[in-house]
């Protein structure tokens, strides 16, 4: 992945997905400060001539280099004690794929309108947040299904897949006419879950 963060697209955040040993808290830090990161990501790539990925790469600054070890967490046995409710990662840790910060923001959503429905509030938080709690399960099990399967296709592979993969993609679009529809459509109103609070 490589994104231009500024206007003139003179500076580029890239990153990439890649695996390496479990290490602790203190061993991330100076795997990330002390630059070996980023030495070991530019060593994945060493063979690649195509621009701009070698220009990124060859000018990239070592110890800026930012390390995010993905862990997945097991599915907590309740989001809500009290007057107390989880919501976004906290209650259910994405995979770092581009769905967490929707469905966080979907979850204040939907919990915004509930905390705002004095009715809603009226039945006691409990089951106020019991049925957050149900609703966005459901939806969190979705997401976290489809996640998965984009997560692997980033990895790296041998030359021969990569190959195949970027013929395949070619091919996709091309059938497709240039346009992805998913075949899954999961788009989110939030406006037509209930606040009626049960
Ligand atoms: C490398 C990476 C790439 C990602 N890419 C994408 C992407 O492309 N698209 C996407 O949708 N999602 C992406 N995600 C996931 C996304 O960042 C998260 O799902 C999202 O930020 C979750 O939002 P949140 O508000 O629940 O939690 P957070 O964003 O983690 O916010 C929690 C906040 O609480 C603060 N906090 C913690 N403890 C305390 C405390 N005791 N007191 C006060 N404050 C505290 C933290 O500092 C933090 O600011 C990515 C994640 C990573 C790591």
């Amino acid at each position: 992945m490589a994104v231009p963060i500024d206007k003139e697209g003179q500076t580029v955040a890239w990153g990439i997905t890649a695996d390496t040993k479990e290490r602790d808290r203190e061993g991330w830090k100076e795997y990330e400060v002390s630059g070996q990161a980023a030495r070991e990501a530019k060593g994945l790539f060493a063979d690649v001539d195509s621009e701009p990925i070698r220009s990124v790469l060859d000018n990239a600054i070592e110890s800026e280099a930012r390390v995010w070890p993905h862990h997945s967490i097991g599915d907590i046995p309740t989001w809500h004690k009290g007057r107390i409710c989880l919501l976004g990662d906290a209650a259910h840790a994405m995979p770092p794929n581009g769905q967490g910060t929707a469905l966080a923001f979907e979850d204040a959503a939907y919990l915004t309108r509930l905390l705002t429905s004095t009715e809603a509030v009226n039945k006691g938080y409990d089951r106020l947040f019991t049925q957050f709690e149900t609703a966005r399960r459901a939806r969190v099990a979705d997401i976290v299904k489809s996640a998965k399967p984009s997560s692997t296709i980033k990895s790296r592979v041998s030359p021969w897949i990569w190959y195949l993969k970027k013929w395949a993609f070619w091919a996709f679009f091309w059938w497709h006419g240039r346009e992805v529809r998913m075949g899954h459509d999961q788009s989110y109103d939030v406006m037509k879950e209930s606040i009626e609070v049960l």
